[in-house]
């Protein structure tokens, strides 16, 4: 298939270029490096069956020649304030990527009747009242809170393509991602894995937000990648929950980190939580990934940190190990 992927430079995309270039598709990759990097693809650069145009989706998209399927994948998605490449710093161009982005690419997959797959998030459940979470939950979302900009461009995005599925009869799919982890995160974005592992590298103490009581559920990206790729084929529309249901308080995760390098990185647990509207608790149930894709996640947490700890010692130059 020739497939146009948007983000293509950002974590999760230049995994899944790695794996559709694998599986033998040709890739008309997008990206404006807002928050990705030509680093995660450099290694792409002389392959003839990839392609990078530099673009921002939120504006009209030219693709020539034909298409089979497009992949929408393109957004800011750290929620840290503190980083300039988390949404809250990036508030217009992530509602920008979720609405117009997802009209653009949803316009180039309607024009070549190609499939079309959107990259939402466990975020469209908000703080949820519903555990696990089920695909079937509508969620509870502050539509004004410091998440709203991510939150609601991602709902949107999800009602903008069920709406070309049925008024257009497009081949659509959504994942909804849960917190996903590995190598080419940026280090620098905030989130919790590149923060803790960062810090644990430099020696310093690994910071929990809140009284560390809060929880996620962590799925190595390979794990995520294979589901993208399993849902891109099938012929399931409703949206898709794939992420690993193993749930561990965010305390825990800070001392399982931790306990990686010697001596020991110590724990500051904040009292403030980061903001308002960061979820109390987060795990997916993925019994539909697993009845229509065949799915589950295979790496468990200490093997993929482990891999993930080897990518971030090659970008922090003085290290412990
Ligand atoms: P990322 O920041 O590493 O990748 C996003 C990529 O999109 C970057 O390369 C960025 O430059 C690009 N981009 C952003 N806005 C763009 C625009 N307007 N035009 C062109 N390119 C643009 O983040 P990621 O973690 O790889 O996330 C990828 C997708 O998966 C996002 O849509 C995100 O919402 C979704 N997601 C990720 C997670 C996770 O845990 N990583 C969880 C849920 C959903
Ligand atoms: N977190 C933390 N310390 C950090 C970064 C994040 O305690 O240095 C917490 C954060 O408050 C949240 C969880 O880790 O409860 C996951 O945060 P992340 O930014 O990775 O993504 P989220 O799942 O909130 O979208």
């Amino acid at each position: 298939m020739r497939i146009v992927l948007s983000g293509a430079a950002g974590f999760i995309g230049s995994h899944l270029c790695d794996r559709l270039l694998a599986e033998g598709h040709d890739i008309v990759g997008l990206d404006n490096f807002i928050t990705g990097s030509k680093e995660n693809i450099a290694h792409l650069a002389a392959n003839p069956h990839f392609r990078l145009i530099e673009h921002d989706v939120s504006k009209t998209i030219e693709v020539s020649g034909k298409v089979d399927a497009v992949m929408h994948f393109a957004s800011p998605a750290s929620p840290n304030p503190d980083s300039p490449y988390g949404y809250p710093q990036l508030p217009i161009q992530t509602l920008k990527a979720g609405a117009l982005g997802t009209h653009n690419l949803l316009g180039v997959a309607k024009a070549s009747g190609a499939r079309f797959l959107l990259a939402s998030t466990s975020e469209i459940y908000g703080d949820p009242l519903e555990h696990p979470q089920k695909e079937t939950y509508w969620g509870h979302v502050d539509p004004v809170g410091p998440r709203s900009v991510y939150d609601e461009a991602k709902r949107f995005a999800e009602a903008m393509t069920m709406a070309y599925y049925r008024y257009h009869n497009l081949d659509t799919k959504i994942i909804r991602i849960f917190n996903t982890y590995g190598p080419r995160m940026r280090l620098d974005d905030g989130r919790v894995v590149p923060n803790f592992i960062g810090q644990a590298l430099r020696g310093e103490p690994l910071t929990v937000y809140g009284d560390g009581s809060q929880t996620r559920s962590f799925c190595y990206v390979d794990d995520l990648v294979d589901g993208i790729y399993r849902l891109l084929f099938s012929n399931e529309h409703d949206p898709v929950n794939i992420g690993n249901p193993a749930e561990i308080s965010i305390r825990e995760f800070a001392e399982r980190i931790s306990a990686m390098f010697q001596p020991p990185s110590p724990i500051t647990v904040h009292i403030e939580r980061r903001g308002s509207g960061d979820p109390q608790r987060r795990q997916p149930d993925i019994t539909r990934a697993q009845t229509v894709l065949g799915w589950s996640p295979k790496v468990p947490l200490d093997e993929g940190l482990a891999r993930t700890v080897r990518y971030f010692q090659t970008k922090i130059p003085k290290q412990r190990s």
